[in-house]
């Protein structure tokens, strides 16, 4: 169930400095018509988990932030003004079990040079069933080949962009196929990740993910399982992954913030094994992280 605590919103005054921020009724607007985040889709995002008051993984957050900004060529948002934002939210916010922070950063209003930025914190939704039961997927070919962020960085593959409508619409052609979530393919047949999360899989004593050089997002919970199965003796590594490493693998996840590891429990309508046991240490493994 969804708590009924009350949303947080926090407008920065200027997201590339270190000017501080306002706080807005969750339901005022904080863009204009004109933002380029609205009318482009032209910005960048994250979205971090907050657990017991702590944001979860933020630096690596943050960094992907900056990542995605310079990819975009938008102006280096201010670490410390952003960072003093999330503790902000999380001080204002009701203490609920899970809830999540969304950074929101757009080039602004066309022709104005200042951009946008503003920082949104409400509970999480309910990610059980997805955890236990896990979610099936279907296979989705995104069109690029595999070196598309070499050949082509102006598509901006491996940033966290606003542009999320192809992602949406691939997760609703995923509902059409009576499944639940998407892991894409690129043209010359390798795994990459899905629209909201990354791809992890267990091939005997190892944990793989696709390499972000396939023009794909370095995952901060990803980078989190790894970190605790190298705690647990098992190796990790980022690798070309084929939909047969799927089939073969012991057990496979998509990860994200907020959803944390849901096993895959179904490709394309072919049932697979769900390892509930390990699934379960690895999501108890992400909720007791410190930072
Ligand atoms: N890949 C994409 C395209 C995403 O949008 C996300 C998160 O939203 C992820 C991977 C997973 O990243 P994280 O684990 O940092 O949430």
């Amino acid at each position: 169930m969804v708590s009924m605590a009350t949303p947080v919103l926090l407008l920065l005054r200027d997201p590339s400095r270190s000017t501080g921020y306002d706080a807005v009724e969750p339901g005022e607007p904080v863009a204009n018509a004109l933002d380029l985040g609205i009318t482009r889709g032209d910005g960048i995002f994250e979205t971090i988990t907050v657990l017991a008051g702590i944001p979860q993984a933020l630096d690596a957050h943050l960094a992907r932030f900056d990542r995605s900004a310079a990819l975009l060529d938008l102006p280096r948002p201010h670490r410390a003004a952003w960072r003093e934002a999330v503790f902000a939210a999380i001080d204002s916010h009701d203490e609920v079990a899970e809830s999540f922070i969304k950074l929101l950063y757009s080039r602004g209003i066309e022709g104005s040079a200042l951009p946008t930025g503003w920082v949104w914190m409400q509970p999480s939704a309910d990610f059980t069933a997805e955890r236990v039961e896990g979610i099936a997927v279907v296979l989705l070919d995104r069109g690029y080949h595999s070196t598309v962020a070499q050949t082509s960085p102006w598509l901006l593959q491996g940033a966290k962009t606003l542009s999320y409508a192809i992602n949406r619409a691939a997760v609703r052609e995923a509902h059409r196929r009576g499944a639940d979530d998407v892991i894409f393919t690129s043209t010359d047949g390798y795994l990459l990740e899905g629209p909201t999360s990354t791809v992890v899989l267990k091939l005997d004593d190892r944990f793989v993910t696709p390499a972000t050089e396939l023009g794909i997002l370095p995952g901060t919970t990803q980078e989190s399982i790894f970190e605790i199965a190298v705690l647990n003796g098992y190796h990790t590594a980022y690798e070309r992954l084929t939909p047969a490493d799927l089939e073969r693998a012991d057990a496979a996840w998509l990860v994200s913030s907020v959803r944390n590891a849901a096993p895959i429990r179904a490709v394309d309508g072919v049932p697979r094994f769900v390892d509930a046991e390990l699934t379960e240490s690895i999501n108890a493994g992400l909720a007791s992280r410190t930072n």
